[in-house]
């Protein structure tokens, strides 16, 4: 094996204004890899606890995997960590495009950015250094207006990631956008605009050094073939993630008027085949064969002209069966508009379909919502609260806090109706028929994400590491905690989570792990898994330093005690039963005492009790 690659830290202070290059330590490197791994690291290394997550302390890391910008496949996404402002838990957000590449390019796995500027700036990485650049002239741009001013002023070399206005209000939710891929959950978005910082770009030219660059080639080669082989890989590429919809909606998994039913009726209008009748374009992130995203473009009608890279599976539901409104064109309409103001979807879109859940209850009026008619179907009034949300203005304003802290101001027992786990507000897939989908919001580190440990296995028939019935409960810890970990493995490549049933993952990936950064123990996936539980179980201890415990382990009371209603799928009038026998389960399997923390012998078995006061 080749000489082993060092992965460098661009460390950028933004009330000293100062910049210094640092080489990660070697120890860091062989405990946690890269990736989402060099972020927990850092984040709880340095960072104090309870520190304000809008304050100059906390840390805003964007982290590029050794993978990045080399010619195997779907590796080049990139990443955010922080303390998220919505949950005040760990935040880890990822992204696609170029972005992840770009910063390898420029010679660096992570960029850690901390302080607080008085003024707008932006950053600028080259050969020659990293300037701190003045950003008045692009603050209150959306993120396309931002990304075409970076990319003028500094050619066609150059890869943006910014904030829109959502990030510049301090909208809990908001997002980091490069090209038309957001990093969008947990307000990484807001923390960056906390710091007074519109945009990072970074002009580079395309050369990366990697440990042993011929061994890499063959690898890469053969992860090509396989994916070319993978019916899931073909399908995916055909169809991106936009006929979803046409599975969870038959399971009754498809959660509907802000999650009271699991399925929606006429649902059909916006399953994959008809938003493939209006598809524009093909998009895809660095280096991946897949081009996944798909771009949507509206022609005739109320929204004719809106053009959105997607939207993808989240976003088609987010803004339709919560509120009930079957308008395709709708769901381009806001999820173009989400990415321009720099937004989460999913958590917008949330907050919104609690809202006309208060309405239709009465606990809000058209008094509170600044005229609108908060009735379902009605998908004008939605598009008008992204734009009130954005701006936070009138009733926009409240929904930006989230639905937990919005319920709290409304009060009048509007909290029953926020439909979160740990403050962040749930995805596409119905905790009732997908129990163990539900198991992974309760305990997820970041909240309610899918993405944090995604059952393949209840979605998509997944036999791996086995079969899975979706309604068993204390049965599947293993499950929830074997996927939790097999995201966290994937994430210090960074590989794209759409890939990993691609049929090539583990064995090449460890491999091209070993190629790329010359540590060959990372050629074993046993020694990655292990790297997976680690990163999870030191996630886990930073949400214990901030106070977190089994009490946040939850998830929603209608989940627990109102029937799901479906229209003939299975699962109609499950709940929740077991959560806190799940917990002791999943707990005892995790090596983590009965308040959810680890225990000093489970870290002193993954090798950081030295780091876990
Ligand atoms: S599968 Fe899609 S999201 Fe994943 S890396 Fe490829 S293009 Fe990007």
């Amino acid at each position: 094996m080749a000489t082993a690659v060092t992965a460098r830290l661009l460390r950028v202070n933004l009330s000293r204004r100062t910049t210094a290059v640092e080489t990660v330590p070697t120890a860091t490197r062989e405990l946690f890899v890269g990736g989402r791994g060099f972020g927990i690291s850092y984040l709880y290394g340095e960072q104090p606890a309870e520190v304000d997550p809008l304050g100059e302390e906390n840390r805003l890391i964007f982290l590029a995997g050794p993978l990045a910008g080399a010619q195997a496949q779907s590796v080049s996404r990139w990443m955010v960590v922080t303390k998220s402002p919505l949950t005040g838990a760990y935040a880890r957000s990822v992204a696609g495009a170029d972005f992840g590449a770009w910063l390898r390019f420029a010679g660096y796995e992570a960029l850690l950015v901390e302080g607080k500027s008085e003024t707008p700036v932006y950053l600028h990485l080259t050969k020659d250094g990293c300037a701190i650049t003045d950003a008045r002239d692009i603050w209150g741009t959306n993120t396309l207006q931002a990304q075409d001013v970076l990319h003028q002023r500094h050619g066609n070399r150059t890869r943006v990631a910014c904030i829109g206005p959502a990030g510049e209000r301090l909208v809990r939710y908001a997002a980091i956008a490069s090209g038309r891929r957001t990093a969008s959950r947990c307000g990484v978005g807001t923390v960056m605009g906390s710091k007074n910082l519109k945009a990072i770009a970074i002009t580079a030219d395309r050369m990366i050094t990697l440990s042993d660059p011929d061994l890499f080639k063959e690898l890469a080669k053969e992860q090509y073939r396989l994916y070319r082989e993978s019916e899931k890989y073909v399908q995916h590429r055909q169809w991106g993630t936009t006929m979803t919809q046409d599975i969870t909606n038959t399971l009754g998994v498809y959660p509907t008027r802000n999650f009271r039913y699991g399925q929606q009726k006429n649902a059909e209008k916006l399953y994959g085949e008809e938003y493939r009748k209006i598809r524009t374009g093909e998009f895809g992130c660095y280096n991946c064969s897949a081009r996944c995203g798909k771009a949507h473009t509206v022609t005739t009608g109320e929204y004719a002209g809106a053009w959105s890279e997607g939207p993808e599976y989240e976003s088609i539901w987010v803004f339709s069966a919560p509120i009930d409104s079957t308008s395709i064109e709708a769901t381009i309409r806001a999820d173009g508009l989400c990415d321009d103001l720099g937004m989460d979807t999913i958590s917008a879109g949330n907050s919104i379909a609690f809202a006309y859940e208060l309405y239709e209850h009465g606990i809000i009026d058209r008094k509170d919502t600044d005229g609108l008619e908060l009735v379902y179907g009605n998908h004008q009034a939605m598009i008008k609260l992204i734009e009130k949300i954005a701006a936070r203005e009138g009733f926009g304003d409240i929904l930006a806090e989230g639905s937990v802290r919005a319920a709290a101001k409304i009060g009048r027992g509007a909290e029953r109706y926020a439909i979160h786990a740990k403050g962040m507000e749930l995805p596409a897939y119905e905790p009732r028929g997908a129990k163990s989908q539900g198991f992974n919001y309760a305990t997820s580190n970041i909240g309610g994400s899918h993405c944090y440990g995604y059952a393949h296995q209840e979605i998509f028939g997944a036999p791996i590491p086995r079969v899975v019935n979706r309604f068993e409960e204390v049965q599947n810890a293993d499950i929830v905690i074997t996927n939790q970990n097999t995201t966290a493995t994937n994430e210090v490549g960074i590989n794209c989570s759409f890939a990993r049933p691609w049929g090539w993952f583990p064995v090449i990936y460890a491999k091209l792990l070993a190629a790329a950064t010359g540590c060959e123990q990372f050629a074993d996936p046993n020694y990655l898994f292990k790297v997976g539980d680690r990163i999870v179980n030191l996630e886990r201890a930073f949400n214990v330093r901030e106070g977190f415990s089994r009490k946040e382990d939850r998830l929603p009371d209608r989940i627990l005690h109102e029937p799901l209603q479906t229209f003939g799928a299975p699962g109609d009038g499950e709940t929740v039963k077991e959560l806190e026998q799940f917990l002791d389960r999943y707990y005892e399997l995790r090596g983590w005492d009965e308040k959810g923390a680890p225990t000093a012998r489970k870290l002193d078995d993954l090798g950081i009790a030295h780091i876990v006061k």
